[in-house]
């Protein structure tokens, strides 16, 4: 047996399914999870010695490298005063300037712990600005397992194939609506079913959790004036795209003007934080200033900051990270594709600069129905034998590929030499 096979056995004993969050089981694939001991750049160590490129990034925090060397000693040097005060600090004014000053749609950010607390926020605020309760959000995106968001809430749930969770009382869900992704009818649709009821329409600005589906030619623009002209506000889920499709997120990349915005995953550079921000008039609903109660004991938490804050002035100060991202993005699943090409499969590839995903099904995937469609014992299988050739991916169909910055020409090459052999 292997060190991780023994974790395994002790772990599923005394945590439900082994894992401390369900996307790292791999229910999907029938084998034991790779225990981590360590990472570097792009690769991965688990207990066994057994070194991987690894795809997952933490789920994205990670897009610079692992253990970037800035970001870590910006948290030695923070926990020399103190893990945590639960008093305001000083460091979390200069995260909020930061962000407000260079992301035009941010006047005021709260920060939050993760990105299902930064969503729930978020969605309170909106419900206590507009005084409506009705939420649109889209089948297979994801929002965090809060409540009312756990309804056809894409990746983690779809793999684990229980199409909502237990626990969730009815009462909770009756004001999420779902419509389709990518289908601007469907929005309209339930718009006319509770007219001046719909607080807010929520939306990944790609959906990245349910695979990786970009949106169609002016889907968001068509989510904007829907919501302008219905009085909902349009919050945009950037917990995925914040600060990876460009600094300003799918908000900058598109164009759009969202009214509210979630973060997550990159903000915290792997400490756990979100956060979620927008308009002043509506963020100045929250407490202590409005009467949307909102709080928490260790939001805001100086070490959290102090890795964030590094890797957010990392990001703004070297914009060439983007382009090179971009630039890899088009070599890794650019060359995907044309191995798919080259071999006759008719496998999709879908990406969108730095994230990608291979979906084995003949169908084009642009919303929950299409990705649905794609074989999920076809991919384990590619999945197994991708991790005997040192790539480790996300344990799931429906998972993104994320690329960092310390992914080299080198190490994608040999992604698609592995990916040639594997397919
Ligand atoms: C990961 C994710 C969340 C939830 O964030 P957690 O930090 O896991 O709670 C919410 N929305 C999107 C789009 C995500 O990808």
């Amino acid at each position: 047996m292997t060190r991780s096979e023994v974790l395994f056995e002790r772990a599923v004993k005394r945590i439900p399914g082994g894992v401390n969050s369900p996307v790292r089981a791999y229910g999907a694939i029938g084998e034991a999870p790779r225990f981590i001991d360590r990472a570097d750049g792009c690769y991965i160590y688990d207990v066994d010695g057994n070194r991987y490129i690894d795809y997952i990034d933490s789920w994205g925090p990670m897009i610079l490298g692992h253990n970037f060397p800035a970001i870590r000693e910006s948290v030695v040097k923070a926990s020399e005063k103190g893990l945590s005060f639960g008093c305001a600090t000083e460091i979390e004014v200069e995260m909020a300037e930061f962000i407000c000053e260079r992301i035009p749609h941010i006047d005021m950010i709260r920060m939050v712990n993760s990105g299902t607390e930064a969503v729930m926020s978020a969605v309170r605020a909106a419900r206590g600005y507009t005084g409506r309760n009705k939420i649109i959000k889209f089948a297979g995106c994801y929002h965090g397992h809060s409540d009312a968001m756990l309804v056809s809430a894409g990746s983690g749930v779809m793999t684990s194939g229980v199409p909502d969770s237990a626990g969730v009382p009815e009462g909770c869900t009756r004001d999420t609506m779902t419509a389709v992704y990518n289908d601007l009818e469907s929005v309209r649709t339930l718009m006319e079913q509770a007219p001046g009821e719909v607080a807010a329409v929520i939306v990944e600005p790609v959906g990245a959790n349910m695979g990786v589906v970009p949106p169609a030619e002016g889907f968001l623009e068509g989510l904007r004036k829907l919501c302008d002209e219905n009085g909902a506000l349009l919050i945009f889920d950037e917990v995925i795209t914040g600060f990876r499709l460009a600094f300003g997120g799918a908000a900058e990349y598109f164009g759009i003007r969202p009214d509210l915005v979630t973060y997550g995953k990159i903000i915290g550079a792997g400490m756990p934080v979100g956060a979620y921000g927008g308009r002043r008039e509506i963020m100045e609903m929250v407490s202590p200033v409005g009467k949307v109660y909102q709080a928490g004991t260790l939001s805001g938490n100086p070490i959290a900051m102090a890795a964030g804050l590094t890797q957010l002035k990392y990001l703004d100060a070297h914009p060439e990270v983007y382009k090179e991202l971009s630039e890899k993005g088009q070599m890794l699943y650019g060359g995907m594709k044309k191995i798919l090409e080259e071999k006759e499969i008719p496998y999709r590839l879908n990406f969108i600069e730095s994230l990608g995903c291979m979906f084995f099904t003949s169908r084009e995937v642009v919303d929950y129905t299409s990705a649905k469609s794609a074989d999920t014992a076809a991919f384990a299988e590619y999945f197994k034998a991708m991790l005997k050739c040192g790539v480790h991916m996300a344990p799931s169909q429906f998972e993104a590929m994320f690329l960092s910055a310390a992914h080299t020409e080198t190490v994608i090459q040999e992604t698609l030499d592995a990916v040639k052999k594997c397919i």
